[in-house]
């Protein structure tokens, strides 16, 4: 007899496919198993969903195709990891089988039970030995966190029938919240559990690695993230679903890691962007952190110097719990912030200068100490924009609407946004003036006049434009680490984790920008980056006090008054004011629609009447809902293609899913309507908006 099976197959984007398919089998397979079926004319991956109870319908009409083929020899995926994914596809708006393959080794498709096990017999190579470190005793405030996680580590073991609340680890650069995460994953492993710790960046955060497989010399760590090669993605991953590896690190995929005995999640630097996946499903993976943590009965450590304001406001609703370590370990001090008024400056002859008179002072006096400096400018390549005076020309990019960068080693202008690259011409285009202007300043730009305002010193950037070639940012990396720097010019990647022990100033050169955006979470991002971007300095106590600079037209600002107290929860508190009273998140939960069309007018259209449908739906739910007009972002066309947003907004987390959940049929419907829509797609609680 045939048996009826539910499988969620991968499904091409958008095919209306949300759920999963029937299929029959002669043999009862359980669910997680990974098997091949026919869809359409090809065969596809899928994952049984659904145990077979139930004989396949007989009748004529009913024409289910066969399961072609079963990867028996690989443990099926866990009932905990099916509610993950199913909830992950719910809440995103997503196909089921679409994000379950999406989410697996792509490398798993070509494995068959013969490769399967080969790899089995294959003997894995001994690690390299690393010397195992010894744990330092605990100040009273790590103790008490590590007691806290200890205590939901037990109550989650199925003993309790209370669900330990999520984790918030409070504590600036330097305060120990490593070394609270290492002492409560030695707790878990001891427990015989899995470990899950999830990181922005891993290329940022070579040092996290490295103490994780020092600390834990003797247990098995694998990593997960985009810069694996497939067969060691594979391998990692198999290693974490049969449980032969004990920690796994990794960056947000790893959020979907098959883990069978997972004990304990931490999230380092909660509050980083990276976490949301861009593209596909857009995913929070500190979000599915939580609800994973909440749906196996884990403890879930978020850990920042800088929440989140989601975060931080659970935890003042006291939804989370929340774990404060309030000084920097040892006698190592916060830097003192120190504002540069631009206002207050005499203004130069010549053409503006990047470094005011005070700041470069201050970087002669690290030189002749032989310390180091980190200058922090958020803007790559030369210049934004190539300009020529006597007509006006810019440099503008032919395919967005953006500015082409002028890249001045290379030679050539680059648009950001399409990497269409041209030349940069001798005379201008327009007039042939040969006085072509580089306007404002990227981080190749601030090298150069650093290299003409400090004769002598070593100067080394670390930027994408880089750091392109494999190894190189690892080099540059050393480099600093090695002394071989004195002044470090860099993007918001150096801002990251790095424990440059010599560093004892950092600038922000240009930080105002942020201050004055039109995304209403460009504060929060700029006073991460920057309490960030000041912990790089005075890591090393015996280096004497260190300093964070801001050069600056407003001094006056919260958020600076805020930084410079280092007082993150007053920030904290008049933002999420802010956003109660605008209606923002946390405070209204919101989802965007996103569609592109070569002509704008076709988006638009889209997007009016998908919100018009959003509309109609909340009203048949009496659910409270606002679908705002269709807007252009900022840049509104890219690689001439026209992009098109539209802000759908509710008080309640609940009346949006269900709208979400109600609306989706529809727009897959409407999508037909409209010829020359490119493609759209939702998503649920965006970034920026
Ligand atoms: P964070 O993760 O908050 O930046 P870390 O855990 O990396 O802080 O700690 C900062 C530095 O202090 C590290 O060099 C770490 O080894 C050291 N450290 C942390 N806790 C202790 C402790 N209890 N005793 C001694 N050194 C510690
Ligand atoms: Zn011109
Ligand atoms: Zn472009």
């Amino acid at each position: 007899m045939s048996l009826r099976l539910r499988i969620a197959v991968e499904t091409p984007q958008h095919s209306g496919l949300a759920g999963a398919l029937d299929y029959a089998s002669d043999q009862a397979l359980a669910p997680g198993t990974l098997v091949r079926v026919p869809l359409g004319r090809r065969e596809v991956c899928g994952v049984v969903w659904d145990p077979a109870d139930e004989p396949a319908p007989t009748d004529a009409g009913w024409a289910v195709k066969p399961v072609a083929a079963v990867l028996g020899g690989l443990p099926p995926l866990g009932p905990s990891w099916r509610r993950l994914v199913s909830f992950a596809a719910g809440y995103y708006q997503r196909g089921l089988g679409e994000l379950a393959l999406a989410v697996l080794p792509p490398e798993l498709r070509l494995l068959d039970d013969a490769a399967l096990e080969r790899r089995r017999r294959r003997k894995r190579r001994a690690a390299t030995a690393v010397e195992a470190d010894r744990p330092p005793p605990l100040n009273p405030e790590q103790a008490a966190a590590v007691a806290a996680i200890a205590s939901a580590l037990s109550a989650g073991d199925g003993l309790a029938t209370t669900q330990p609340p999520p984790l918030l680890l409070h504590g600036v650069t330097g305060s120990g919240k490593t070394e609270v995460y290492l002492h409560a994953a030695a707790q878990a492993l001891a427990a015989g559990r899995q470990v899950l710790v999830l990181v922005p960046e891993i290329n940022l955060t070579p040092q996290l690695t490295e103490r994780l497989a020092r600390r834990f010399a003797d247990r098995r760590l694998v990593t997960l993230h985009s810069g694996l090669t497939p067969a060691q993605r594979l391998q990692h991953w198999l290693a974490a679903h049969t449980g032969e590896a004990d920690l796994v690190l990794g960056t947000r995929l790893a959020i979907f890691a098959s883990m069978p005995r997972l004990g304990l999640i931490v999230v380092d630097e909660e509050h980083d962007p990276s976490y949301k996946q861009q593209e596909g499903a857009r995913y929070s993976a500190r979000d599915l952190a939580v609800w994973r943590a909440q749906s196996e009965r884990l403890p879930v450590v978020l850990g920042s110097a800088t929440p989140s304001l989601e975060t931080w406001q659970r935890a003042d609703e006291g939804r989370y719990r929340r774990l404060t370590l309030a000084a920097r370990v040892g006698a190592a001090a916060l830097p003192r912030v120190r504002l540069v008024d631009w206002n207050q400056c005499p203004k130069p002859k010549g053409p503006p200068s990047a470094i005011a008179p005070p700041l470069l002072d201050a970087l002669r006096l690290r030189l002749q100490r032989g310390e180091q400096s980190l200058l922090l400018l958020n803007r790559r390549g030369y210049a934004p924009v190539l300009h020529c005076t006597s007509c006006g020309w810019k440099s503008g990019c032919p395919h967005c609407s953006a500015w082409q960068v002028f890249h001045k080693a290379e030679r050539v202008l680059r648009c950001h946004h399409c990497a269409a690259a041209a030349r940069v011409p001798q005379a201008c285009p327009q007039c042939g003036d040969l006085d072509l202007h580089a306007m404002g300043r990227g981080t190749e730009r601030l090298e150069e006049q650093l290299a003409e305002l400090l004769p002598g010193a070593r100067i080394g950037r670390i930027d994408a434009d880089s750091t392109r070639a494999k190894g190189e940012l690892q080099a540059r990396l050393q480099a600093v680490h090695a002394g071989e720097v004195d002044v470090l010019v860099g993007t918001q990647m150096v801002a990251k984790g790095h424990d440059f022990r010599r560093m004892t100033l950092v600038a922000a050169v240009n930080p105002d920008g942020a201050l004055f955006s039109s995304d209403f979470r460009a504060p929060e991002r700029l006073f991460a980056l920057l309490m960030q971007a000041a912990g790089r300095a005075g890591r090393d106590a015996a280096m004497g006090p260190s300093e964070m600079w801001l050069q600056t037209w407003h001094p006056q600002h919260a958020l600076y008054a805020a930084l410079r107290d280092h007082d993150y929860p007053r920030f904290a508190a008049t933002q999420l004011a802010d956003r109660r009273s605008a209606g923002l998140p946390p405070f209204a939960s919101l989802a965007l629609l996103r569609a592109d069309a070569r002509d704008g007018a076709v988006a638009e259209a889209f997007l009016t009447e998908a919100g018009r449908q959003a509309e109609a739906r909340a009203a048949e739910a009496g659910a409270a809902l606002i679908a705002y007009p269709a807007v252009a972002p900022p840049i509104s066309r890219v690689a001439d293609t026209e992009r098109r947003q539209l802000l759908l907004e509710s008080p309640s987390r609940a009346a949006l899913q269900h709208v979400l959940r109600a609306a989706l049929p529809d727009w897959h419907a409407l999508r037909s309507q409209h010829r020359g829509l490119a493609r759209w797609a939702v998503d649920v609680d965006p970034l920026a908006i």
